[in-house]
């Protein structure tokens, strides 16, 4: 995956994805760093004025030092502004290219300096390893550049035997080559971490969708748990968790409810009549126009085959009988439509006194009182304990 020579992504497109996501990390580091670099360098000044006294040389390299550093800090802010400036590495090579430049000019001037020279060279090709950012082909390529720009200038400018010559020429050669082996370290261990990380990455969003997934799925079953998948109302056993719910608060707030025993008429008859689906079609239609009749907080479930309860919270039996009566009246006005006939229901009322009553037997009187609907002649309502009947 990383090549074995310029420490670089083999795959073109990741390797510029590394170098994008590195963009801000570098650019804050490189300024540092650059600028910390120009710093120590410019500040060698003091040397030249050491070497050569107040002269007008002296004051040159000075000038040149500082203009360095001038361009260091021009390029950090623009850096810092447009951190794809590093992008390609032009400026950071820009700023390698022209400190060896200097070095070169500091070398002519300082010609009987040699060993002083050579070590400054060195630490400065040693620090632009460290500062250029991920493009080793880049450094080592400006390195090589300047290290025989170095040894040309060096040859014509020092006074030197071939022995000495050859040892300055070797150990730059030595310096240069272990800066290529720690910059490419460097490098490569910065693109593994990257792999690693977004390899990372890539299994966490895996992970993230499979949570999701199983979430959905989860909330799916929940739902299927608690409802009729035909009419999308509450099914039995959750109805009935609801009406303790109603119960208990009741019981709470010493208030009455309401239950209602819905069954529908001749339902047996539409099956045969116009078929199962029609049926199925009615019974979401019975469904639908009770809840929407319903008022907020009241509560409708299927609790058989064409069979509904409904609990109706804080609701005496008046109320709960007129809530009967609507809904018994909602669905008889119901338009036969899609190949659904005409529709009635038979509703028994109980109420639910939260002084004595234990909700199954409130739920039994109301089915009584269904069945006593039905014996009234269907479409009717009927209440369990002593009230107006309705017809
Ligand atoms: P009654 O007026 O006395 O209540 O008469 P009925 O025909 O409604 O009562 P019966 O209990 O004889 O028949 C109930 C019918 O409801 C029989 C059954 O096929 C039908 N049924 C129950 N569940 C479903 C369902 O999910 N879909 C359909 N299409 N029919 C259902
Ligand atoms: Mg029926
Ligand atoms: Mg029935």
């Amino acid at each position: 995956m990383i090549g074995r020579w310029r420490a670089e992504l083999r795959d073109a497109a990741l390797e510029a994805e590394f170098r994008r996501e590195q963009l801000e990390a570098n650019a804050d580091w490189v300024g540092r760093d650059a600028v910390v670099g120009a710093l120590v360098y410019s500040s060698f000044g003091i040397t030249d004025v050491f070497a050569l006294g107040w002269t007008a040389t002296a004051l040159g390299l000075v000038a040149l030092r500082l203009g360095f550093l001038g361009f260091v800090l021009w390029v950090r802010a623009s850096v810092r502004r447009g951190p794809s400036l590093l992008l390609d590495a032009p400026v950071a090579v820009g700023v390698q290219a022209l400190a060896l430049a200097i070095m070169l000019v500091v070398t002519t001037a300082r010609s009987a300096e040699a060993a002083t020279n050579h070590l400054s060279f060195t630490l400065l090709m040693l620090a632009l390893f460290v500062i250029v950012p991920d493009r080793l082909v880049r450094v080592a390529a400006t390195t090589t550049l300047a290290i025989v720009g170095y040894v040309l200038v060096g040859l014509a400018v020092y006074d030197m035997d071939a022995s000495e010559r050859a040892t300055h020429v070797m150990t730059l050669v030595g310096f240069g080559a272990v800066g290529v082996m720690a910059a490419g370290q460097h490098h490569r261990v910065r693109r593994e971490e990257f792999l690693v990380l977004r390899e990372q990455r890539r299994t966490n969003a895996l992970l993230v969708d499979e949570v999701e997934r199983r979430e959905a799925l989860e909330s799916e079953l929940q739902w299927l748990a608690d409802h009729d998948p035909l009419t999308g109302v509450p099914n039995r056993r959750a109805l009935l968790r609801l009406a303790e719910q109603a119960a208990s608060a009741a019981r709470a707030s010493a208030s009455h409810m309401g239950v209602l025993v819905i069954d529908a008429d001749h339902f047996k008859d539409v099956n045969d009549r116009f078929g199962h689906g029609i049926g199925d079609l009615a019974l979401q239609r019975i469904a639908s126009v009770c809840q929407s009749a319903l008022r907020l907080g009241d509560a409708i479930g299927r609790t058989g085959g064409e069979e509904f309860v409904v609990v109706l919270p804080a609701t005496d039996l008046d109320q709960s009988k007129a809530m009967a009566v609507r809904l018994r009246d909602a669905v008889a006005a119901t338009d036969p439509r899609d190949g659904v006939p005409a529709l009635s229901i038979s509703v028994g009322v109980a109420t639910f006194d939260p002084r004595h009553d234990m909700l199954e037997d409130v739920v039994q009187r109301a089915d009584r009182a269904m069945y006593a609907a039905k014996g009234a002649g269907r479409g009717t309502v009927e209440c369990a304990v002593d009230c107006p009947s309705e017809s």
